[in-house]
């Protein structure tokens, strides 16, 4: 993942610890998946339950789904973050020197 924006500039990171509501973003997306996956095959089969397919099933997918969906949890992230705690007035000044000038945040902020 590129560290800015590259049209306004804007620091992805914004701190130490930052990536931390990614990562429980991703946790609950991938248990959601889980559960979806596995009370519905649960459901849809009852009551010839194939566990030993459905442990095989949800077991990749515990490991695959959070790879895969990294990128869209740190995107779902940074506009949460974005949305609940706007950029202070220094990461506007420091966004608009970084970005193209196309669009930025400080630019926003002025209007
Ligand atoms: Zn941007």
């Amino acid at each position: 993942m590129v560290e800015r924006c590259p049209r306004c500039g804007h620091k992805f990171e914004r701190g130490p610890g930052f990536w931390l509501g990614a990562i429980m973003i991703n946790m609950a997306f991938t248990f959601g998946v889980f559960l979806l996956i596995f009370v519905g095959g649960m459901v849809a089969t009852w009551p010839d339950t194939p566990w030993t397919s459905l442990l095989v099933v949800t077991l990749l997918l515990n490991a695959l789904f959070p790879v895969l969906f990294h990128p869209f949890s740190r995107t779902i992230w940074v506009g949460l973050e974005l949305a609940f705690h706007p950029l202070e007035p220094g990461e506007e000044i420091d966004a608009a020197s970084f970005g193209t000038g196309e669009w930025s945040v400080a630019g926003l902020a002025a209007d």
